[in-house]
């Protein structure tokens, strides 16, 4: 017997269909020996229906009462759920994020999760129930409801199965795994049996939508075993997240590339190379709030230095604004460029660590395919290129050949 918790994603909840194959699922495990606690999702498209409805009574709607609307979605589903298996005659109690006591910070829309009381679902569990979790919320320590951020169910499912030691957190989507990269860029992908945590960090965060980046943190942090599954296939092992000390893992050099368009590219030109400017130029842009990813800065031979980074493309004009106004004429920069037509790519692999030679062979790759590279970045087991958003493809299908990534 073993205590599993299952998340199962907006697709997978998408109607009542869907919810009661969700039931079946859950009801097979169960009888099967296992204890189950189930996380649910809102059905696809609800919390978006939501938000657009909050919108309608305010532009920028209150963040408090956002929250209060936006986490119904999840509260139906939960009971739409447990409803499915009590008719299948499984014992089942759905509840609420606030009714189970899951604390977080006050962050709204963007909370974090400090503390999981387990008595009720360790009670409910010894008298043979299957609970049913509405993720993605919580309650703050003055009793406000509040949102763990989109996809933020994942990070429910990881953060109980941490609260009370499951042996195993599955993860139900609507993709079968992690894969090689994403299938619609290259149908030759292949699906992961196994990929190491850091590396399923990195490519989360670098735009790979299969698991919310809190969730692998938290995964990570707690030695939380997660599976990926598709709801949508009976069989199938999906992807585990290993970690690294686990021997028995397939160890590639190159895992997956990740990639994402979301990014856009700020440059400022001719800037003199002189203590404090890296300072003058993020300082004002991270008193906005917003964030920085990729920073490159060079120091060309007249002494002055171009100093390039990264932001979310939805940031650029807020941060050409406060660089022009703000920052231009206080240190003397010779112009300002932003390029929202930018995609970044990135190669993930543990085995980078301990294999020289990839960085080269990516660039000769691309310099093959005649793309060319704006901006470099590297992490231990990443390396990250900014080029021009219509090459993307084309890149991402040329490094997946020569690093043979069908092949597994
Ligand atoms: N329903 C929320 C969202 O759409 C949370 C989740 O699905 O994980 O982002
Ligand atoms: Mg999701």
């Amino acid at each position: 017997m073993a205590l599993i918790i299952q998340k199962f994603g907006g697709t997978s909840v998408a109607n009542p269909e869907r919810i009661n194959d969700v039931a079946e699922r859950i009801a097979r495990y169960h009888k099967s020996g296992h204890q189950i606690i189930a996380v649910v999702s809102a059905m696809s498209g609800e919390t978006n229906k939501l938000i657009g409805l909050a919108d309608e009574m305010m532009q920028n709607p209150d963040p408090r009462e956002l929250d209060m609307v936006i986490s119904t979605g999840e509260q139906i589903t939960a009971g739409l759920t447990a409803l499915s298996l009590i008719d299948k005659g499984i014992q089942a109690k759905s509840y609420t994020g606030h009714q189970l006591g899951i604390t977080t910070d006050s962050s709204f829309g963007k909370a974090r999760i400090m503390d999981i009381d387990t008595k009720i679902l360790k009670k409910d569990l010894k008298q043979g129930f299957v609970v049913v979790v509405a993720g993605f919320q919580g309650l703050d320590k003055v009793g406000n409801i509040t949102t763990l951020g989109r996809g933020g169910s994942d990070t429910t499912a990881v953060a109980i199965a941490a609260a009370i030691k499951a042996d195993e957190c599955q993860i139900y989507t609507d993709v079968d795994g992690i894969y090689t990269t994403d299938p619609r860029v290259v149908p030759e992908a292949r699906k992961l049996n196994s990929i190491t945590f850091e590396e399923m960090l990195e490519m989360a965060s670098l735009g790979s939508k299969v698991l919310q980046t809190r969730s692998v943190e938290c995964a990570g942090k707690f030695k939380v075993p997660i599976r990926v599954l598709s709801s949508f296939d009976i069989k199938g092992d999906g992807t585990v997240i290993t970690f690294e000390e686990d021997k028995k893992m397939e160890n590639p050099i190159i895992s997956g590339i990740a990639f994402n368009r979301d990014e856009a590219e700020v440059s400022v030109r001719g800037v003199p190379d002189t203590p404090g400017v890296a300072y003058q130029i993020l300082g004002p842009i991270a008193d906005a709030n917003i964030d920085v990813d990729m920073i490159i800065q060079n120091v060309g031979e007249s002494g002055a230095t171009d100093f390039t980074f990264t932001v979310h493309k939805r940031d650029l004009k807020e941060t050409m604004d406060i660089l022009n106004e703000k920052v231009k004429a206080k240190i003397n920069a010779r112009e300002i460029m932003g390029d929202s037509k930018v995609a970044k790519l990135s190669l993930v692999g543990v085995g980078m660590r301990t294999h020289a030679g990839i960085a080269s062979k990516m660039f000769k790759v691309l310099s093959d395919e005649k793309i060319n590279i704006n901006t470099i970045s590297t992490s231990e087991i990443k390396i990250s290129v900014i080029l021009e958003e219509a090459n993307l493809d084309n890149a991402v299908k040329a490094l997946h050949k020569a690093f043979e990534l069908e092949k597994g």
